[in-house]
């Protein structure tokens, strides 16, 4: 696979297991103890190198279940409340095999007790006979708490996590009085991220102070790349949806028109980015009433109206951190 980073090390092995270089901080953090587990999905055929990793680093793995390729789509009632995350469910270990679309569920943590707990509670809603068994508010609780997520931020998520009647970020946004790029969650699907979770707000000092611990601890195995992600955080974004951000690069400019030189898409799946074509038109863009105002050398060029998209409330917003 291509590299974004020369890793080195755990990380190095990390990403060669997992195919993948999202998350890393993220064990980090665990084998810190910033946070008290995470939960990832290992591609079936690299389980043992991953296992043999993790003990050797004094890490624990618990197996949830075993996770194949989705390629039927039956009628399901339920299914659009679902979460995007959707596969075939098997048992562990029966269900293992090498097909490249294979993955194992997993918690890791530094503590077995710990892993224990997160495992109780990190299961993801079942569709049995095409009926969907939903999980039920208190889990998403304790799971968020298992995980080791400042509580302010897990409540708020609690209480936000409506796709069609909330946007989440946004709404923390309008909580901050100042928008520090501790907190600034919007890298999560990228490696450049020292958090996972959606803060209740962006000057949520537990966020803050979970971001620096788990920055100081990757410093310890990478300065570079410790300070790649300190850079990238400290940039402006629009963002529109959870799902759907765009790092404004070279940007400047005040709370109106920003400059910027180049958007880049930075969302969960390319399937939620709408705006990247019009934003490669300009160099300039504001936001009013839920409109996107694109701009190219002083001419408007692009009116993006945003709206309740595929279920999904769009609000679009600037956020500079700093
Ligand atoms: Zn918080």
């Amino acid at each position: 696979m291509n590299y974004s980073h020369p890793w080195k090390g755990l990380l190095k092995e990390l990403v060669d297991i997992r195919l993948n270089e999202a998350l890393l901080t993220q064990y980090v953090a665990a084998l810190a103890g910033v946070r008290r587990a995470l939960d990832d999905w290992i591609p079936a055929r690299h389980f043992d190198r991953f296992t043999e990793l993790m003990s050797a680093h004094g890490l624990v793995v618990e197996v949830d279940c075993v996770f194949k390729r989705l390629d039927w789509q039956e009628a399901a009632s339920g299914k659009e409340l679902a979460p995007t995350t959707r596969a075939v469910g098997a048992r562990y270990p029966d269900g293992l095999d090498d097909a490249p679309g294979t993955e194992v569920h997993v918690i890791v943590s530094s503590r077995s007790d710990w892993a224990a707990e997160t495992l109780k509670s990190g299961w993801y809603p079942i569709f049995v006979n095409g009926r969907m068994v939903r999980k039920p508010q208190v889990d998403h609780k304790w799971l968020g708490l298992a995980f080791g997520y400042p509580e302010c931020c897990v409540e708020f998520f609690i209480g936000h996590n409506d796709w069609p009647r909330f946007n989440t970020l946004a709404d923390a946004a309008r909580a901050s009085s100042k928008l520090r790029w501790q907190a600034n969650c919007l890298l999560k699907n990228s490696p450049w991220t020292p958090m996972f979770h959606m803060p209740c707000s962006f000057d949520c000092p537990a966020t803050v102070e979970y971001s620096e611990r788990t920055l100081a601890a990757v410093e310890g195995f990478d300065p570079a790349y410790a300070e790649q992600i300190r850079a990238s955080l400290k940039q402006y974004f629009l963002m529109i949806s959870e799902g759907q951000s765009y790092v404004l690069a070279g940007a400047s400019g005040g709370a109106g028109r920003v400059a910027y030189r180049k958007a880049v898409f930075v969302g969960s799946h390319a399937q939620y980015d709408r705006i990247s074509r019009p934003l490669d038109r300009g160099n300039e863009l504001s936001v009013e009433d839920g409109v996107v105002f694109i701009w190219k050398d002083g001419e408007l060029v692009e009116t993006f109206e945003t709206d309740c998209h595929r279920g999904i409330i769009e609000a679009p917003i600037i956020l500079r951190f700093e």
